[in-house]
């Protein structure tokens, strides 16, 4: 089992894998009334390094707004235990997965009466879609399932419950022979992936649906935003995407924690581009690798160091 690593962390100590348990009222399980985060820390030259820890800590205390709910740890505690956690299980290339929820206590609606639990684990992984899929790219349905609105959960808060609609839209797409779903909003325009946020080149410019398209603020395509406007490209970062551009686009690629910067080489059966990997989205996809891997000095400040 490749999740078999020895520790959690959970509530301030450091427990063995097997005991890192909850009751089953505990809140969070009936109501889905967690927050969380997926981090990467990448194996780079200089050693271990956590990816833009501090924006994930941020939008973790920031998911955790709108549900009321108070983390127990501050950011200096959370990242102590880490960065203890990466040492002790010796990890160097892994993923890392904070979460916070409304515990055992009342089983109403209401989480007054519920502490607030706290966990971090830790485990080695590779690519999320394939080694392949980072060179030949994916092929993605147009999911049946609508993006949830803005109006209806805040969807710029990474919520536990709100993932049913993730799966629902990748189960749907593998089950139809894609990679992935892309998912739209409810007025109809593209959102993003189930667990990815997308990004579409035209003419040399790019574009990326915007925060009020009900999607996840994702801190790869902040960064991605950002590599490609020191590349000197336009973005335009508050797009509106129709389906229908999807398809004629020259470039669709995804960017995410998991997915890092994956090329989309068609969608719903329709070939985009000249259906490989495009030179805009290969560029940008190999500055991301230059830059976790730290074959540049640029961004030093996006690295923690374990
Ligand atoms: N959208 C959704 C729905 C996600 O779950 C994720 C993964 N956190 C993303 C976009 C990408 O965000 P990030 O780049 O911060 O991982």
């Amino acid at each position: 089992d490749e999740m078999d690593v020895g520790t959690i962390w959970q509530d301030g100590d450091f427990v063995d894998w097997d005991d890192a348990t909850v009751h089953v009222l505990t809140h969070a399980l009936h109501y889905g009334t967690g927050i969380f985060e997926g981090v990467r820390c990448y194996d780079t030259e200089n050693g271990p390094a956590i990816f833009r820890w501090d924006e994930h800590l941020d939008r973790f205390y920031q998911s955790a707004k709108p549900y009321d709910m108070e983390v127990p740890f501050s950011r200096a505690e959370l990242t102590e235990a880490t960065l203890e956690l990466l040492r002790r299980e010796q990890l160097r290339s892994c993923y890392i997965r904070p979460v916070a929820f409304y515990g055992y206590g009342s089983l109403g609606v209401s989480p007054k009466e519920n502490p607030v639990d706290t966990a971090i684990a830790a485990w080695p992984w590779g690519t999320y879609l394939g080694e392949e899929a980072l060179e030949r790219g994916v092929e993605v349905m147009i999911s049946s399932w609508r993006k949830y609105a803005s109006s209806q959960v805040p969807t710029n808060a990474k919520t536990t419950g709100l993932y049913v609609n993730s799966l629902l839209a990748g189960e749907e797409a593998r089950r139809n022979g894609y990679t992935e779903a892309i998912v739209l909003n409810k007025e109809g325009q593209v959102a993003e992936g189930p667990g990815e946020n997308l990004f579409l080149v035209r003419d040399g410019e790019i574009y990326t649906p915007g925060l009020s398209q009900s999607i996840l603020d994702g801190i790869t395509r902040n960064t991605v935003i950002e590599l490609a406007r020191e590349r000197g490209y336009t973005v335009y970062d508050q797009a509106s995407i129709s389906r229908g551009e999807l398809n004629t686009a020259d470039e669709l690629f995804f960017s995410g924690t998991a997915a890092e910067v994956t090329p989309i080489r068609k969608v719903d059966n329709v070939t985009i581009g000249d259906g490989s990997r495009g030179p805009v989205t290969k560029e940008l996809q190999q500055a991301f690798f230059d830059l976790v891997e730290r074959r540049t000095d640029a961004h030093e400040e996006w690295f923690t160091y374990v």
